[in-house]
């Protein structure tokens, strides 16, 4: 359906700056910013006579007075060459709360409508301009807070990612092509391809869609800081590290037990890497149920961690130990103990409380006084040592979105059923259903299907003037 209206949105963010941006797009958009617009230069024609990419200075005014409102730049964008593929005019003004708000009434006034959340970035997929997983991106974009999760959303929105997605389906559609071209001469029962190069073929193509989606994990790091849970008995000192580790004092940190009931998290950088430090509480039996909560917060933070920092003071008793080691989830990751409050304990408390430890199979044991930040190098260090390698290059193919992770899951899974069909000797016709299914799935990655569901929730989380 074609779009008949135009939209307006204040692009910069709220509050008073220099600058700020109006962002007007959609078929009228040069005609109804020339109901508010006065050019300066005499000789100037209209913003709908000017071409592409012109500037044009200007006073923005009220249309029915007249009277001045303030001035500005006007960039002229011509269809379909603009971020929408409309046409649309950018106007610089002065950043003021108040002017903005004046000329967004005197568009809606002459026509104009306030864009809904995304709605430019939804005209640019609408328009062919972006793909759905571009659009996507540009939010990642926006939100990225380090280097790899720049890059990563750069190469979605470049369509880097979409095409690698799309040589994976066109794989899909051609093994899919032979099957349906069996059908067609089913009468005939032959078949054209070979099964055992049919079952290899799916099988290849299902390890590298396996591979993209499972980058999702590394992703999912780079996005949100590479998750790091502090895990330990309560009172050893787990948010005393955390406020070390971030400069400043963000947890409670006392001496009475149990005081860190819910996950704390904090934002630590390490050479250009994000780390996602997660505070939790201490892993002890309790009748207290806030307490309860809090621990099985912990659980699933130690699930979906990618190390365990495991505070410990050599103190504890052995049992007292082995109890934390047996409440940690199995799906804890790596895990590293730090023998905490070295200032207080004794050279022979570390040693009986390593050895305990390595009973256990902890590897790797470090000795730390936490509440020293001097110590917190340590600390850093050791993830700098865990993950220099967790870094997205410049180009590379990750999966950064659960939607994404989980349609190729679907394809993958679409795929596993052709190859066990295949190994069972099904027919034609149910072999093919599957592959189309699986074929769907990858194009719902790029976002080939795309629905007015679909858009609604990708959309609902951008900003209104993006
Ligand atoms: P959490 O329950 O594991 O979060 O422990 P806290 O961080 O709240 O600390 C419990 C107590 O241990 C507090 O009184 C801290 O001051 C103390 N503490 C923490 N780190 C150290 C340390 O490195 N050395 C010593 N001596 N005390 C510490
Ligand atoms: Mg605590």
């Amino acid at each position: 359906m074609p779009i008949h209206d135009t939209i307006c949105a204040v692009t910069t963010p709220a509050g008073v700056s220099a600058v700020a941006m109006i962002k007007v797009s959609g078929p009228s958009a040069l005609s109804l910013v020339d109901r508010i617009f006065v050019p300066k230069r005499r000789d100037a024609v209209s913003l709908a006579q000017t071409e592409g990419y012109q500037m044009v200075y200007g006073h923005l005014v009220d249309h029915s007075t007249g009277e001045m409102i303030d001035d500005g730049m006007a960039l002229v964008y011509r269809a379909p060459h603009s971020y929408t593929g409309e046409e649309m005019v950018e106007l610089t003004l002065h950043g003021s709360p108040l002017i903005l708000s004046l000329v967004i009434e005197q568009l809606c006034a002459v026509g104009a409508r306030v864009a809904e959340r995304g709605e430019f970035t939804r005209r640019a997929v609408l328009s062919g301009k972006l793909t759905l997983g571009g659009a996507e991106a540009v939010n990642d974009v926006i939100l990225a807070t380090n280097r790899s999760a720049l890059r990563m959303s750069l190469t979605q929105m470049t369509g880097r990612f979409g095409t690698r997605v799309a040589e994976l389906r066109d794989g899909l559609i051609r093994v899919a092509s032979l099957l349906e071209l069996e059908l067609d001469f089913s009468e005939e029962d032959v078949d054209f391809v070979s099964r055992p190069e049919l079952l290899q073929s799916c099988e290849a193509l299902r390890a590298e869609v396996l591979s993209l989606s499972e980058s999702y994990r590394k992703g999912e790091a780079v996005k949100r800081g590479i998750p790091i849970a502090i895990v330990g008995s309560p009172n050893v000192g787990k948010s005393t590290l955390l406020n070390s580790l971030l400069g400043e004092d963000r947890a409670i940190v006392s001496d009475v037990e149990g005081t860190t009931r819910d996950t704390i998290e904090g934002h630590l950088f390490v050479d250009g890497q994000e780390f996602r430090l997660i505070d939790t509480a201490g892993l002890r039996e309790t009748d207290d149920p806030v307490e309860s909560l809090g621990i099985g917060r912990t659980i699933r933070e130690v699930g979906s961690a990618l190390l365990v920092l495991w505070m410990i003071d050599p103190r504890e008793t052995t049992e007292a130990v082995s109890e934390v080691w047996r409440r940690l989830p199995s799906e804890t990751p790596e895990v590293v103990a730090l023998l905490n409050k070295s200032d207080e304990t004794t050279a022979e408390e570390r040693h009986r409380m390593s050895d305990h430890l390595s009973s256990l199979g902890i590897q790797e044991v470090i000795n730390i006084i936490g509440r020293d930040s001097g110590e917190a190098k340590k600390v850093t260090d050791l993830l700098h040592r865990h993950f220099a390698n967790l870094v997205v290059a410049e180009g590379e193919v990750v999966v950064s979105n659960l939607r994404q992770a989980m349609a190729l899951r679907r394809a993958a899974d679409g795929l596993a059923r052709v190859e066990e069909g295949l190994r069972a000797d099904q027919p034609t016709v149910l072999l093919a259903q599957d592959l189309r299914d699986a074929t769907a799935a990858m194009g719902e990655v790029i976002g080939d299907v795309v629905t007015e569901d679909l858009l609604d929730s990708i959309f609902s989380h951008f900003c209104i003037g993006k």
